[in-house]
C-alpha cells in the first residue's frame, strides 16, 4: 500500500524552498558563475572582429590574441567553477532532504509503519530525494537565468516596437495554453513512474527478507513477474513523461518559429505602410531569434521541475505520516531509579479505525519488585500489552499508569529508557555480537557485559565464535540460531538496566538447559526490578508471583498458579494440555 493522500499539503515547491534557503547563496553565486561564462564567451566575437579589423598592426593583433586567450581561459575556469558550485549545491540539498527525511522516519509512529510498505518509505528517502538534484540545478537555475533574459530581451523588443511585441506575446500566449495542457501530464506520469519504483523498493523488501521462504515455495517465477512488472510500469511512464517533455520543448521552439514569420509578415506591412523603418523590423527579428534561447530554458526548466514536484509530493507524503510526540519544551519528571509499578485501567484498544477491537476494557495492576506472568491462547492480546508500555500504540481509552502516572505524562525517551523489552521473535541486527548487546546502551562497561553474557548463557557462544563479541552476526555475519537469537535479546534488555523487564515468549526457543538457567537469571532479576512476562511454560509460570489470564482481549483472571487451577477452567485446561506438552 502506498501512502493514502489523507490531508491536503502545501505545495510541494514550499518544502523545495524549505532545502533551498539555507543554500541560497551558493546556489546564486552558481548561477552568477553560469552567466558571467555566457558573457565572457559573446565578447570573443567582438575582441574577433577587433582583430580582424587591425591584421595590419603586429602589436594590436598580439593584444587582441592575449585578449582572446585570457578570455578563453576564464570563460572555461569560471564555466568549470560554476557547474562545481551548482552541482555541489544541489548535492547539499539532497542531503538535507535524506537528513530530514532519516530522522522523521526513525520517529514515525509504529501505526504509521504498519499501514506502509517499508521499501516504498526507503525508495523515497534514496530514489525520489535523488530528483531534487535536477531541480535544483537545472530548473531552479534555468528559471533564474532563463527568466532573466527573457525579461531583458522583452523590455528591448518593447523599446524597439511594442506593437511588434504584442503580435510576438500573443504567439507566446498561445504556446502558453498549449503547454498548460502538456505540463500537468509530465507531472502525472513523473509521479507514476516514481510510485512504481516505490512499488518495486516494496516487493523487493518483501521479498529479499523472506528469500528462503519464497525459494522453497518455489515462487520466484510470480515475484519475478511482480519486479518486472513494477520495473515496466516506471518505464512505461517515465517514457510518457519524456513525450509530452519533448512535446513541450517543440511547442516552444515552434511557437517561436510562427513569431518569426508573424513578425515578419506584421512587420513588413508596418514598413510598407511607414509605421516603422526596415531597420527596426531587422532589429526586431533579430531579438525574437534571441528568445528562443531563453524561452526553450525557461520551458526547458518547467518541465524538468515536474519530475522533481512529483518526487517532492512523495516526500511530503512521508513527511505527512504521523510521527511520535515530540519531547515536550518543558522537561517532565523523568521515571525514578526504583523499579516500576503499572496499571492497566480499562483499556480499549484497537490496530486501526477499521479493525476489531484488541483490548476490550483491559485491567490489571502489577506492584513494584515480582515476577507478573501473562497467559492465555494466542491472539488474546498478550504482545498488544506490552505494545501498549511501550507506546508503540496509544489506547484508545483507559489508561495505563506508571508509577501512579499515565503514560503520556513521561517523556517518551525516558520512559522507554526505564523499559527492557524482548520482543516476541526479536531479531538480531547486523553488525558485531557486541554492537547488538550494547544496543540499548553503548556504555556499558565491560564487566556489566561480561556478567550478562554469563548469565545469559552466552559465553559458550561468544567462545565458539572466530572472533568472539566482535564476530559480526545477523544480515552479513554467522547466523544464530532462534535460541541464540533470544538469549541475544534478552542480554541486550539487561544490559539497560531496566525498571520494567518485559519478556514476550522470550524462552520458547531455548533447551531444557538453557531455560531452567534462564528463569533463574529472571527470578534474580525479577528482585530487584518488575519482572512482566508472557509465557507458555508451565515451569516458568508457576514461579510468577502472579498470573494474569487474558483471552479474546479481556483479562479472566488474576492470580497465583494454585488459585487460578482451581478457579478458572480455561487456566485449568492450558496448564493442563499447552504448558505440560512444552515444559521443559
Ligand atoms: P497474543 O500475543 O496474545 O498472541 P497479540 O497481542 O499479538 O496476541 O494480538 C492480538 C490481536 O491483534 C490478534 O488478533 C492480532 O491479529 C492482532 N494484531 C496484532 N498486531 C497487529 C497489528 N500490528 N496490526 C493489526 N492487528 C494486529
Ligand atoms: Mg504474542
Amino acid at each position: 500500500m502506498s501512502i493514502a493522500a489523507t490531508e491536503t499539503r502545501p505545495a510541494a515547491w514550499r518544502l523545495l524552498i524549505g532545502y533551498v534557503l539555507p543554500h541560497r547563496w551558493a546556489l546564486l553565486t552558481g548561477a552568477l558563475l553560469s552567466l558571467v561564462t555566457g558573457a565572457t564567451g559573446l565578447l570573443l566575437p567582438l575582441v574577433a572582429k577587433g582583430l580582424i579589423d587591425n591584421l595590419s598592426h603586429d602589436r594590436a593583433i598580439t593584444g587582441a590574441l592575449l585578449a582572446m586567450s585570457a578570455l578563453v581561459v576564464a570563460n572555461a575556469a569560471l564555466g568549470g567553477l560554476g557547474s562545481y558550485v551548482l552541482r555541489r549545491t544541489a548535492e547539499s540539498v539532497v542531503l538535507g532532504a535524506r537528513r530530514a527525511l532519516s530522522s522523521y522516519l526513525l520517529r514515525l509512529r509504529i501505526t504509521a509503519v504498519d499501514r506502509s510498505e517499508p521499501g516504498d518509505l526507503m525508495a523515497r528517502i534514496t530514489s525520489d530525494t535523488t530528483l531534487l538534484r535536477e531541480v535544483t540545478t537545472d530548473s531552479l537555475v534555468g528559471l533564474g537565468t532563463g527568466g532573466l533574459t527573457l525579461v531583458a530581451t522583452v523590455v528591448m523588443m518593447g523599446l524597439v516596437d511594442p506593437v511588434l511585441l504584442g503580435v510576438t506575446l500573443a504567439v507566446i500566449a498561445g504556446a502558453g495554453t498549449v503547454l498548460g495542457v502538456i505540463v500537468p501530464r509530465i507531472n502525472r506520469a513523473s509521479r507514476r513512474a516514481q510510485d512504481a519504483v516505490g512499488v518495486m523498493g516494496a516487493s523487493l523488501e518483501r521479498i529479499l527478507g523472506a528469500l528462503r521462504t519464497v525459494k522453497a515455495s518455489g515462487a520466484e517465477h510470480r515475484e519475478e513477474r511482480t519486479l518486472h512488472e513494477a520495473a515496466e510500469e516506471s518505464w512505461r511512464q517515465s517514457v510518457r513523461a519524456a513525450k509530452w517533455s519533448a512535446a513541450a520543448g517543440n511547442t516552444a521552439g515552434l511557437a517561436m518559429q510562427i513569431a518569426f514569420i508573424t513578425v515578419l509578415a506584421v512587420g513588413g506591412a508596418r514598413v510598407a505602410t511607414g509605421a516603422i523603418e526596415v531597420g527596426t523590423l531587422v532589429a526586431f527579428l533579430l531579438y525574437v531569434f534571441y528568445l528562443m534561447s531563453p524561452i526553450q530554458q525557461v520551458v526547458g526548466a518547467i518541465t524538468q521541475y515536474q519530475t522533481g514536484a512529483a518526487a517532492l509530493a512523495r516526500i511530503q507524503e512521508a513527511l505527512s505520516l504521523p510521527s511520535e510526540p515530540a519531547a515536550r519544551p518543558a522537561p517532565l519528571p523523568t521515571p525514578g531509579a526504583e523499579p516500576a509499578a503499572l496499571a492497566f485501567d480499562d483499556v480499549r484498544f484497537r490496530y486501526a479505525d477499521d479493525l476489531p477491537y484488541v483490548h476490550h476494557g483491559v485491567s490489571f495492576a502489577v506492584p513494584a519488585r515480582g515476577m507478573t506472568a501473562f497467559v492465555g491462547p494466542s491472539g488474546a492480546g498478550k504482545t498488544t500489552v506490552f505494545s501498549l508500555i511501550e507506546r508503540f500504540y496509544d489506547p484508545e481509552s483507559g489508561t495505563i499508569s506508571l508509577d501512579g502516572r499515565p503514560l503520556a505524562d513521561w517523556e517518551l525517551p525516558r520512559l522507554r529508557s526505564a523499559i527492557g523489552y524482548v520482543e516476541q521473535d526479536a531479531p538480531v541486527l547486523s553488525g558485531s555480537l557486541r554492537d547488538n548487546l550494547l544496543l540499548g546502551n553503548p556504555d556499558a562497561d565491560e564487566d556489566a557485559l561480561t556478567r550478562v553474557v554469563r548469565t545469559t548463557r552466552l559465553d559458550g557462544l561468544v567462545a565458539r565464535l572466530p572472533q568472539g563479541l566482535e564476530t559480526l552476526v545477523g544480515h552479513r555475519g554467522t547466523k544464530l540460531s532462534g535460541g541464540e537469537r533470544q538469549r541475544v535479546a534478552i542480554a541486550r534488555a539487561l544490559l539497560r538496566r531496566p525498571r520494567l523487564l518485559l519478556l514476550d515468549e522470550a524462552t520458547s526457543q531455548l533447551d531444557a538447559v538453557n531455560e531452567a538457567a534462564l528463569r533463574d537469571t529472571v527470578a534474580d532479576v525479577s528482585r530487584t526490578t518488575t519482572v512482566l512476562v508472557v509465557a507458555h511454560r508451565l515451569s516458568t509460570v508457576t514461579m510468577a508471583d502472579r498470573i494474569v489470564v487474558m483471552d479474546a482481549g479481556r483479562v479472566r483472571a488474576v492470580g497465583t498458579h494454585r488459585e487460578l487451577v482451581a478457579a478458572d477452567p480455561l487456566y485449568a485446561e492450558l496448564a493442563a494440555t499447552q504448558f505440560l506438552a512444552t515444559a521443559g
